[in-house]
């Protein structure tokens, strides 16, 4: 029975907005399905939902006695006293949904319980309902919502383009339809279909539906129990791990949320296993006791606490980690990192792009879909990659327009640089081979002394002073001053086959949203359907196999950043750590005597993300160290 929560029942109630765009709608709609015991939910949008959001569903249906009882503000046949706050089993609970939809729409319902012969309609505009009228129905519920916000312009006004509400319905639509894979789901947007899960009861058939294959094929199994918390579900292998978060999807007893309790959990069983930047992904249920677990917290309901933290995270960690151990560990499928070189073999070239361009300004020798080297199977010689990237055209990209002057970080002057008096013979120091002989090298107020684990530069200043310098924070920062300083788009390789990459419904729609940006960038592309990009060119400077793992970090950089100014600084973060060396890889003393100069001259302190570039130890200090002074 539908009824009204008394006032000290729904006062205990997490108050908040719960309409706050079509998705929160859609969301509402699909949970009341859900809770109907629905084994089939049909959803439509038109216009991102701001035309038209319709649910359908094969559930209990509503007595057409209830009907208007049912869009009262604290209306639910879900709860009744407060005690039933503490057991919470359905999704919804607080009667508010379809008080606060119509409020704010034009809404249309119909319904009909199987025991019921006929089935009733009820038509509300802005929350006050007309007459009931019997209607024919099939046995369920169909809600239809139209003219979102209509009664409310200033809402409306705040409203984003349809296709970011699209993409956002899309999203959700995919987690509902993971966290039930008993029920088959059905979503159109503007009359097309975008995800139908079969409804088997099978994860691994949702995940396939709405994820897609790519990502299916990237996981294994996970299964385990602690207590009274079960873990089950998938996560990707560790080698197949993801450049954001967005892969991550946790269910609590059937519901999505975001917690950073389970994101901590899983990705310690990784520790270890994965490269530092990457993300395992997941679909992982977590199902306990309902009275350990309260989802009265959060307005949107996005959010629990659970009564055993450490409980959860212990089963949740375990679980990973056995399964994983299970695998095997991991075959590298790359060469150990020792042995790898920068691939690109363009490190001079990216650093002066403008310079290298100046030189090669001659027509192109060959068509310019010329693949970036990387993408050719056999690996040419250096200096045959160099001619190669000297084919590549630039594209009449938009020109960037120049960041603010006060954006731009300002050298630190040197302070008064001596000539390093070098106290070991030059030639024990690294040189690139045979350079003297053509010009001798100038005397620099440093010398580098060499490389530890392939990662650390160690440098003596002629002041005295000890250096230890990070090559990839350097060549990272050095890399984003760079980009950010650049008036010309940077150089692009068109590939020889475009390249299809999934990424997943909700970050495609978000790149595509956001395609101008991206050909700032240096990246062309256009939708492939699905969750799939098309990708036809890409900057010079970023490898053929990081292109899947740039753009998952580019998209989560245009879903945290604010302001166009904050997304495009966070996507400039995520170019310039791409284009630059990594720590283990092998580096030409060419290379690091170009970052060294940086450092030293004070033009690079603090990698874009605010890490230190390098550490200084005075001879003072050292001398301390060792109980000389
Ligand atoms: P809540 O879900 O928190 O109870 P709602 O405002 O979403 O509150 O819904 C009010 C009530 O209407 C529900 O408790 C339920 O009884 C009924 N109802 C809503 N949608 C459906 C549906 N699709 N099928 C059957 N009953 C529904
Ligand atoms: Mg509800």
């Amino acid at each position: 029975m539908i009824r009204q929560l008394a006032p000290h029942v729904a006062d205990l109630i997490a108050a908040g907005e719960v309409v706050e765009r079509p998705a929160s709608v859609v969301k509402e709609l699909v949970e009341n399905a859900l809770d109907a015991g629905s084994s089939a939910v049909i959803v439509e949008v038109q216009r991102g939902g701001m035309g038209l959001i319709r649910v359908t569903d094969n559930g209990c249906g509503i007595a057409p006695e209830e009907l208007p009882t049912a869009f009262l503000r604290h209306a639910t046949s879900k709860l009744q006293g407060p005690e039933d706050l503490g057991r919470i089993g359905t999704l919804g609970f607080r009667g508010e949904a379809l008080a606060a939809i119509s409020a704010v729409s034009r809404v249309d319902i119909l319904t009909r319980r199987r025991e019921d012969a006929a089935g009733a309609a009820l038509h509300l505009e802005g929350g006050i309902p007309g007459a009931v009228e019997d209607a024919g129905a099939p046995e369920g519920t169909t809600i239809t919502v139209r003219d979102l916000f209509y009664n409310t312009p200033a809402r409306l006004k705040f409203m984003r383009k349809d296709s970011a509400e699209t993409a956002a319905a899309n999203g959700l639509m995919q987690h509902l339809a993971l966290s039930h894979p008993d029920v088959s789901f059905k979503f159109r947007k503007d009359g097309a279909d975008a995800l139908h899960t079969p409804g088997d009861g099978r994860l691994e058939s949702a995940v396939y539906a709405a994820l897609g294959r790519d990502f299916a094929r990237s996981l294994v199994p996970v299964e385990g129990k602690g207590g009274d918390v079960t873990v089950s579900g998938f996560v990707t292998k560790p080698l197949q791990c993801r450049g954001s978060r967005s892969m991550q999807v946790f269910f609590v007893n059937g519901r999505f949320i975001k917690s950073q309790l389970l994101t901590a959990a899983l990705e310690e069983g990784y520790r270890n296993q994965i490269m530092k930047g990457k993300f395992p992904g997941c679909v992982l249920a977590v199902t306990l006791p309902v009275e350990l677990v309260d989802v009265n917290v959060h307005p949107a309901k996005t959010q629990v606490k659970f009564a055993q933290e450490q409980a959860v995270f212990d089963t949740v960690y375990h679980t990973v980690l056995d399964c994983l151990a299970a695998q095997g560990a991991p075959q590298p499928a790359a060469p150990a990192p020792e042995q790898v070189q920068n691939q690109r073999g363009d490190f001079f070239q990216s650093m002066d792009a403008r310079t290298f361009r100046a030189q090669h300004t001659a027509p192109p020798a060959r068509p310019a879909s010329r693949p970036h080297p990387a993408w050719d199977s056999e690996r040419p010689s250096a200096s045959a990659r160099l001619s190669d990237s000297a084919s590549v055209v630039t594209y009449g990209a938009k020109r960037r327009e120049p960041m603010p002057q006060e954006q731009r970080p300002l050298p630190k002057p040197p302070e008064k640089p001596r000539t390093f008096v070098p106290a070991i013979p030059r030639a024990q120091a690294e040189e690139v081979p045979g350079q003297r002989a053509i010009e001798p090298p100038k005397e620099e107020p440093w010398r580098i002394a060499g490389e530890v684990l392939r990662t650390y530069i160690i440098c003596e200043s002629g002041d005295g002073n000890v250096w230890l310098i990070d090559k990839h924070a350097a060549h990272e920062r050095v890399n984003f001053d760079r980009m950010k300083a650049a008036q010309e788009p940077p150089m692009r390789q068109t590939l020889l086959q475009p390249a299809a990459v999934e990424l997943g419904q909700m970050d495609k729609e978000l790149l595509l949203e956001n395609l101008p940006l991206l050909e700032e960038f240096g990246f062309s592309c256009e939708d492939f359907g699905g969750g799939t990009l098309l990708i036809r060119e890409v900057p010079a400077d970023i490898d053929a196999g990081d292109v899947q793992a740039v753009l998952e970090e580019l998209a989560a950089c245009l879903l945290m950043g604010r302001s166009l100014e904050e997304r495009r600084e966070s996507m400039l973060h995520t170019m310039a750590c791409k284009a630059a060396i990594k720590g283990g890889w092998k580096s030409d003393p060419a290379e690091l005597r170009v970052l060294v100069e940086k450092v030293q001259s004070g033009e690079v302190q603090y990698c874009p993300h605010g890490r230190p570039v390098a550490v200084k130890r005075t001879k003072y200090e050292l001398e301390k160290m060792f109980k000389r002074a």
